[in-house]
């Protein structure tokens, strides 16, 4: 994801407005992988203030995860903010705490990265009301009821009983 400022970075006090759509590859994320639905886009302002080239805008698309209850695969909509600095390249002073770039492009592809897994839930769910899955059978108790939550209470209760006796000697 890279943004040709060859001729902005010449330009103090200058804005150009970016609209891009990129396909990205699938991210590792905490252990997960993270597959890209369809392309990402992102719509920026990038100025040019005499010191430093500011990124402003937003970047959305949809990711596909998995719930934390039920484990399905579900479309997840993203829209982030994007706001990076980037220094201009300076005769002299370097200002350390920003990125420098050199050459006519900015390479912003690890700040929208960075931005989206700000953002991700840390257990992210196919729906507010997922019942995920039975704890006893397994079954997902969005699509089945499996019967185990009414009359099996007694015999997983007696199940939990047996197992704190044991506990005990
Ligand atoms: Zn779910
Ligand atoms: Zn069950």
């Amino acid at each position: 994801m890279q943004l040709d400022v060859a001729r902005l970075k010449r330009s103090p006090g200058a804005s150009v407005r970016y609209e891009l759509a990129v396909d990205l590859p699938p991210l590792a994320f905490s252990g997960e992988e993270i597959i890209f639905a369809g392309p990402l886009s992102a719509d920026l302002l990038v100025t040019n203030t005499g010191k430093v080239l500011t990124v402003e805008g937003v970047a959305d698309g949809k990711l596909e995860l998995s719930c934390s209850r039920c484990l399905k695969h579900f479309i997840y909509d993203y829209k982030v903010p994007i706001d990076e600095k980037y220094s201009l390249p300076q005769e002299g002073e370097t200002n350390e705490e920003l990125q420098t770039f050199t050459g006519d492009y900015i390479d912003i592809t690890s700040a929208v990265i960075n931005s989206i897994f700000l953002a991700l839930p840390m257990k992210a769910v196919c729906a507010e009301g997922c019942q995920g899955l039975c704890s006893v059978c397994g079954a997902n108790l969005n699509e089945d009821s499996c019967g185990c939550a009414g009359e099996d209470i007694d015999l997983r209760l007696g199940v939990l009983k047996d197992l704190l006796k044991k506990d005990d000697k």
